[in-house]
Formats: structure tokens, sequence, C-alpha cells
């Protein structure tokens, strides 16, 4: 569904990645991991236009969408992009934060009453807490509005930067289960992690990016059997 070729990043004098190429398999959940500073944020950045590269080629569906607006890429392609620290609009309620993923799109007050319904459905903790300010939620409440806002905008590529960051195993565990469940829906995820366990337990196919650079490829499954992954990411012996 989605091929990085050769995709560097500079800010200035640093370069923060380095020549790497990916592919994310359409249905499947792919998974980056890597420590601080290794280059995640930056390439989901790229993919979604947020920061230019100095190098290399987004291609989706066959189709080139180097260059193309950040709001064209998540409205007209359908890449939709959660960011890291999740960014809800805290002064507004659950509500509000919802109805702003409507903006983009036209759509009949039948088919708005009816997805605002289903998410509810699916999240019941939203509609418990509608009428409360966003700031005021948990994180794994927070991650669970942005994750429900991405949902909104019909995403058919969904891209996570570090959604177990800052929060509690358990929560972790519950997030993790959510985008399981939206992936089983038919939405292809791509997902960066700090936490390699969480990622790699979930993910069909992972790459490991160290200083800007993929080191090791394959399956989730293999990555976890990896020794270097197993000592470096996983935290074993
Ligand atoms: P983390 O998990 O800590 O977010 P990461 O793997 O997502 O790390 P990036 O945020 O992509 O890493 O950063 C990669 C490198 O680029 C780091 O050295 C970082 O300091 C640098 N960097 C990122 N954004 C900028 C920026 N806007 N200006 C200058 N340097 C930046």
């Amino acid at each position: 569904m989605l091929r990085v070729e050769d995709l560097s990043i500079q800010y200035g004098g640093i370069r923060a990645v380095r020549g790497i190429s990916f592919t994310v398999e359409k249905g499947k959940i792919t998974a980056l991991i890597g420590n601080n500073g290794a280059g995640k944020s930056s390439t989901l950045k790229a993919i979604s236009n947020l920061v230019t590269p100095a190098q290399g080629r987004i291609v989706f569906e066959g189709r080139d969408i180097t260059g193309l607006r950040p709001e064209k890429i998540a409205r007209d392609i359908g890449i939709i992009h959660i960011p890291e620290g999740r960014h809800v609009f805290p002064e507004l309620t659950v509500r509000e934060n919802l109805l702003i993923s409507f903006s983009s799109r036209t759509v009949s007050k039948r088919e708005f009453m009816s997805e605002m319904q289903a998410v509810f459905e699916r999240f019941p903790v939203l509609e418990q807490r509608q009428k409360q300010s966003a700031g005021t939620l948990s994180g794994g409440e927070q991650q669970i509005l942005a994750i429900a806002r991405g949902v909104l905008q019909k995403p058919y590529l969904l891209i996570l930067d570090e959604p177990s960051m800052g929060l509690a195993p358990l929560i972790v565990e519950e997030v993790f289960e959510i985008i399981r469940e939206i992936n089983r829906g038919g939405v292809t995820v791509f997902l960066v992690e700090q936490n390699a366990q969480m990622a790699l337990s979930t993910a069909d196919t992972g790459y490991v990016l160290e200083s800007g650079e993929i080191i090791l490829q394959g399956s989730a499954e293999a990555l976890m059997e990896d020794p270097q992954v197993k000592k470096i990411y996983l935290g074993e012996e």
C-alpha cells in the first residue's frame, strides 16, 4: 500500500533519517521500532509531508504523493496521522473534539448521527465523557479520543506515533487492542514505537530504526526472536 523509497531527512546539519526504504502492506499492521531520537517521528512526518524530505519518494497505492499538501494527504489520500502526544484540543469538550473530524468532509445529518453513535458504541468512555473538556481526560482517554478522531476521518492508512507514550501498562494493552480492532475492520496500520514488546506483539511486520537507518526487518515474530532485538529493545539477555 505504501512504499517509502530512499528517504532522507535533514534538520540543518543533523541527518535524522539516512536513505531508508520500506513498505507497508495493505490490511496489515507494520511497526517501526527504535530508541529515542532514532528518526521514527521524522519518518512519519515525511509521509504526511509535515517535514520536507531532503531526498526520497513516498508512493501510496502506486501514486507518488511526495510533496502533496498535508491536508490533501489526509483528506484525499486517506492517510491519517495521529501524532505523538495526541494533540487533542484541551479546552474543547470530547464531543467538540470529535466534531472537528467532520470539518473536512461533507456528511448528511443522518450519516453524522450514525457515525457519532458508532464511535460512542466502539469507545464507550468517550460517550460517558462527551461533555468533559478533553484536557481533563486521563492520558489513556486522550489517546482513545485521538484515535477516535482518526477513525472518524475514514482512513485507509492510519499512522500512529508512539501510542503507548506515557501510559500505564494496562492502558497500553487497551490502546493496542483498539488498534488491532481497527485493523480487523480493514484499516491498514503503520505505527512507530519505543515499546518494542507491545509493537512487535501487535504487528505483522517490523522494521528497526537506529540512528536514522533501518538495521533489521522481518516478520514481527522473527524480530522478537532476533538476539539483537531481544537484547537492545526487549531487555532480555
Ligand atoms: P522520539 O522517540 O524521542 O520521538 P524519534 O525516533 O521519533 O525519537 P525524531 O523525533 O524523528 O526521533 O528525531 C530524530 C533526530 O532529529 C533527533 O536527533 C532530533 O533531535 C532531530 N530533530 C527532530 N526534529 C527536529 C527539528 N524540528 N529540528 C532539528 N532537529 C530535529
